[in-house]
């Protein structure tokens, strides 16, 4: 899958009439805190479009609230690659088969509902898609779910892209 430009991204956004998003970004209070991350850019961005909210980390029964999870050896790509593993913060308790569950999760309803793009949550562990968290800091690539969407051909996201 190649790397689009910023404005490639957008205009595929602008092009798209089913879109998958981060179900924080529309007001879904499942974030580990319990909290949401609603945002009136992401809503404002996917006006007039079909929407399909999704929480790969919710989806794969990981609790609301639940502890903070991050990756550990390496950003979502390597963890599809069995090459590094999800823990909860400051622990070595593996999360990494939720994760990857969930991400499938989050492909799967893409897939059924026919959504070309998604617009995913900057940062998360799972949603990241310009910057994750990797073993204390964020570094640039994705987290699990935007990995395994981007590779099965749908356009990402950030909702700082917006
Ligand atoms: Fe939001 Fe994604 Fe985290 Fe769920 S996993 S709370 S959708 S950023």
């Amino acid at each position: 899958m190649t790397e689009l430009t910023k404005e490639e991204r957008l205009a595929a956004l602008r092009e798209a009439r089913v879109v998958l998003v981060s179900a924080c970004l529309v007001g879904q209070h499942c974030r580990y805190d319990g909290k949401s991350k609603r945002s009136e850019r992401v809503r404002q961005a996917l006006e007039g479009k079909e929407v399909v909210p999704m929480c790969p980390e919710a989806a794969a029964g990981m609790g609301i609230p639940r502890p903070p999870v991050e990756l550990s050896g390496g950003t979502g790509e390597a963890v599809l690659a069995g090459q590094a593993r999800v823990v909860v913060v400051g622990t070595s308790e593996d999360r990494t088969a939720q994760m990857r569950r969930g991400a499938e999760m989050a492909l799967k309803a893409a897939q059924r509902f026919g959504a070309t793009v998604a617009v995913l949550k900057e940062r998360s562990p799972s949603c990241g898609t310009l910057g994750t968290h990797v073993d204390g800091v964020v570094v640039p690539g994705r987290g699990v779910a935007a990995a395994l969407l981007h590779s099965a051909g749908i356009t990402v996201l950030s909702d700082e892209d917006l």
